[in-house]
């Protein structure tokens, strides 16, 4: 099987200093990527900044004969990371949303300022690079999102209030994203990855953290990314460890009952079976699957098409 290439397209890779975003960038580079790395360069928790972190990645892929240019901007500042890769390099293709920082402290004792910065890095960073890329996506008529989510946000983590909203505010953004992306080639997955980091080596044990590296994720974010995908996009993926899986939104078979006087707390407890009944689930994928459940239930005439 012939190897995937990226040979004349440009990645951008937030937070590319380490973890994860460094594993991507070496890796984009080495299959003939342009490769912007960007990284801020401060601590876990966002504090400081420093143009080191982006520099040492940028030193070791042109050394490995790969081309790379450094940016050291926060990715609130998006629009300042995509131009560094219209001007090195003419265009960009790929954005992978990945830095991010933790400020965890138990839900009684959460400061403002661990959930603003949490919100500002992880939600608006997000926002500020893909914003900036669409215009050039759209025009080109192809682009290519990953946003990073976290097994927090989709199930919760004790002491991780301000993140878990952000990681599963990136599992909305993706989902309409997709949409607004599909009729220009924009295809957008997000991922809940697990890999041994600064993030993460304090908290694991090394035996475990030894079969968690960062390469055991890319290989995924690459497929995801090459345009031999047209068609996988609005994906939530795990990946970690070699174990690669999708995740869906399941709902239960319900209780429909009607909208008159009978629809009282007392009678939904009585059908609280029927609202827990995983037995016959259906696979919602948009609002309007919702409003169809009822048409189907109750006959209402079905909204203007
Ligand atoms: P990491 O700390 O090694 O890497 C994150 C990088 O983002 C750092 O180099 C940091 O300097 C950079 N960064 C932070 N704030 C920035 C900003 N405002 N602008 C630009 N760069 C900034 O951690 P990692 O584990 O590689 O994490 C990468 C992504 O994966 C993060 O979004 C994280 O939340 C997510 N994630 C990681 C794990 C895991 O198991 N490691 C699990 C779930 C989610």
């Amino acid at each position: 099987m012939s190897e995937l290439r990226f040979d004349n397209q440009t990645v951008v890779v937030t937070g590319a200093g380490g973890g994860l975003g460094k594993a991507y960038a070496t890796f984009f580079a080495s299959r003939g990527a342009n490769v912007v790395v960007n990284d801020l360069g401060g601590s876990h928790k966002g504090e400081g900044n420093s143009s080191r972190a982006a520099d040492v990645v940028v030193d070791e892929i042109r050394a490995a004969g790969g081309k790379a240019v450094a940016n050291y901007d926060s990715v609130e500042n998006g629009e300042a990371i995509i131009d560094t890769a219209i001007k090195a390099f003419g265009r960009v293709d790929i954005l992978l949303n990945n830095a991010g920082i933790l400020r965890d402290v138990s839900f009684k004792n959460m400061k403002d300022q661990d959930w603003e910065l949490i919100y500002k890095v992880h939600t608006y960073g997000a926002y500020k690079c893909a914003r900036a890329a669409w215009p050039h996506f759209r025009k080109q008529k192809y682009g290519r999102i990953i946003n990073t989510a976290s097994a927090a946000g989709l199930f919760g983590n004790f002491g991780q209030t301000n993140y878990s909203a952000a990681k599963l505010g990136q599992v909305g953004f993706t989902e309409t994203l997709a949409k607004e992306g599909a009729k220009y080639n924009i295809l957008v997955n997000v991922i809940a990855p697990i890999a041994a980091s600064r993030m993460t080596e304090t908290i694991l044990p090394p035996e475990v953290l030894e079969n968690l590296k960062p390469d055991w994720v890319v290989p995924l974010v690459a497929a995801l990314v090459h345009s031999s995908n047209t068609s996988e996009t609005g994906g939530i993926f795990e990946v970690g460890g070699g174990h690669i899986a999708k995740l869906r939104w399941e709902r239960s078979k319900g209780a429909l009952l009607k909208t008159d006087a009978s629809l009282t707390p007392g009678a939904i407890l009585q059908k609280w079976n029927d609202v827990n009944d995983f037995s016959q689930p259906s696979y919602p994928t948009g609002p309007a699957d919702f409003l169809g459940l009822l048409e189907e239930g109750q006959k209402l005439p079905s909204a203007p098409k």
